[in-house]
């Protein structure tokens, strides 16, 4: 027989971390002692509360029907109360709410319902892959915005080249931004509002990381900006902000019309999250604050460990004050980020994330996951103080 790929998924960009997947599990299997920072997932339990609840939920028989497509409306409604305290934005829990089985889900499923083929997404380089996979995927081109280190890794929307701007249905943003851990002011989202009202395009703003902050830092919502609500979305989700990733737990809030859109295409596709993880994600909103205050201290102190460590051999690493990566160049005489990630899992047994992975203009940088105890960042240092290239 002769099956074939269809067309769209043979558009879909190649994994480019294939080669050191390999080696990884390669040395795994040899029994080295591999730290680990290529994976951004807490490595920290998800909370016992919110485990408690399941349990507790999962004994009650009403939660195992069919999830409705919105999701139910009491964790609507608690998503509501979040948005209000944490950043004073009112949302209607029947409108503007959709819950979704992990962000990545209706990031993906977004260009679905609103870019047809030939429509241009424009996304950030480098990125959280999903938002060239989804627009792939529904027909659509990726038009990079490049984040670059001169401008603070925000994108420059005046360099958007015309014509694809002409054909741009859609435009996401993600901050604090994985994976440069840069952070934007709110004057930024206002800029991107408008220019998204300016060029009726809508604005998807990916907040995975509102929660993981430092220094007394605390990030903004994009929908709190003038105009956003015209003009678009805001993703959410518990897996980093509560340690949850394997649930499968996330929202997206704002534009109305947007957020049917997604929906229908979502219940074309899925039948949403279980109900008694809803009922779970009601207890992880409840703790969400004091959870992450716990957990940002123990992030801020690796952070440190490695930062300062880095510094202390030689390199220059920025401190970021969000999410929990560290970004950084690769040091100088070094041809690719490949090649050095290559190198530091051969001869520092340590995996990190060389950043063309995730874009054209991640290369000459790599990603390193805080999700390692602090010890193992200090170890992490003293394998890499004698270098290795
Ligand atoms: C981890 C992450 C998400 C969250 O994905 P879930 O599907 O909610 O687990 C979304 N965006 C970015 C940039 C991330 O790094």
């Amino acid at each position: 027989m002769d099956f074939r790929f269809s067309d769209r998924l043979k558009r879909l960009p190649p994994y480019l971390f294939v080669e050191i997947d390999k080696a990884k599990r390669k040395a795994i299997s040899e029994g080295r002692d591999i730290i680990d920072l290529g994976i951004g997932d807490p490595d920290e339990a998800s909370p016992k509360e919110v485990i408690e609840e399941l349990c507790r939920a999962l004994q009650d028989s009403k939660n195992h029907h069919y999830p409705l497509d919105q999701g139910i409306p009491d964790l609507r409604i608690r998503i509501a109360k979040w948005y209000k305290d944490r950043f004073g934005v009112t949302l209607n829990p029947d409108k503007e709410i959709l819950v979704l089985i992990g962000s990545k889900e209706g990031i993906a499923h977004l260009p679905l319902a609103f870019v047809n083929p030939g429509d241009v997404s424009l996304v950030p380089d480098p990125c959280y892959p999903p938002y060239k996979g989804g627009t792939i995927l529904s027909g659509g081109i990726v038009h990079a915005m490049p984040l670059l280190e001169e401008n603070n890794f925000l994108p420059d929307l005046n360099k958007i080249k015309k014509d694809a701007l002409k054909k741009a249905r859609l435009l996401y943003i993600n901050y604090p931004n994985n994976p440069t851990a840069a952070v934007c002011e709110k004057g930024f989202f206002e800029d991107v509002a408008l220019f998204a009202k300016r060029h009726n395009i809508i604005i998807a703003h990916d907040a995975a990381y509102s929660e993981i902050a430092y220094d007394g830092y605390k990030p903004e919502s994009f929908l709190k900006a003038a105009g956003a609500k015209e003009a678009g979305v805001e993703f959410h989700s518990l897996s980093k902000t509560c340690n949850m990733t394997g649930w499968r737990v996330g929202f997206v809030c704002g534009n109305e019309k947007i957020v049917s859109g997604i929906a229908k295409a979502k219940s074309n596709i899925d039948s949403g999250v279980f109900n008694a993880l809803q009922v779970a994600g009601i207890k992880a909103l409840d703790i969400a604050d004091a959870h992450t205050q716990k957990m940002n201290n123990i992030y801020q102190e690796r952070r440190d460990a490695l930062v300062d460590g880095l510094n202390s051999i030689g390199w220059a690493v920025p401190k970021p004050k969000a999410t929990f990566y560290v970004w950084t160049r690769i040091p100088k005489g070094c041809k690719s980020s490949i090649e050095f990630a290559g190198a530091v899992l051969k001869k520092a047994d340590m995996v990190i994330t060389p950043g063309i992975g995730l874009g054209e203009s991640g290369e000459g940088y790599i990603r390193m996951a805080l999700t390692v105890s602090k010890e193992r960042m200090q170890e992490a240092v003293e394998r890499l103080r004698c270098g290795v290239i």
